[in-house]
C-alpha cells in the first residue's frame, strides 16, 4: 500500500456514502475545464468494500452509456438542425430568385 493510500484510510471524512467502508484514495487532480470557471479538485475514491466498489464500477458504466446516448441524441438533433438551416436557406434563395424575376417581368 502506497502512502498516499494510508494517508486516505486514515481520514475519518473518506467513508463510503453506501456502506461506510473505508475509501481509498484513487487519484486527485485539478481541473480548470468545464462548467466552472474556478479550478476544481477532483479526487477519484474507491470502496474499500469489493462488492460495493463493484456495484460503483457498473452505475458508473450505466452513466457513461446513457451519457453517451445523449452525446448521440444532441448530435443528431444538431445534424437534423443544420440540415433544416440549409433547406430554409435554399428555400429563401429560390423565394428571392422568384421574387426578383418577377421584378424583371414588370420590367
Ligand atoms: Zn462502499
Amino acid at each position: 500500500m502506497t502512502e498516499l493510500v494510508k494517508i486516505a484510510l486514515k481520514s475519518p471524512s473518506n467513508k463510503c456514502f453506501r456502506c461506510n467502508s473505508e475509501l481509498i484514495l484513487v487519484k486527485t487532480w485539478v481541473e480548470t475545464s468545464g462548467t466552472g470557471k474556478f479550478p476544481q479538485k477532483i479526487t477519484i475514491y474507491r470502496c474499500s468494500n469489493d462488492a460495493c466498489q463493484k456495484e460503483k464500477d457498473k452505475e458508473e458504466e450505466k452513466r457513461k452509456k446513457s451519457l453517451e446516448e445523449k452525446e448521440q441524441r444532441m448530435e443528431e438533433n444538431a445534424k437534423k438542425r443544420a440540415a433544416l438551416k440549409l433547406i430554409n436557406s435554399k428555400l429563401r434563395d429560390s423565394k428571392l430568385k422568384e421574387s426578383k424575376l418577377k421584378e424583371n417581368k414588370k420590367k
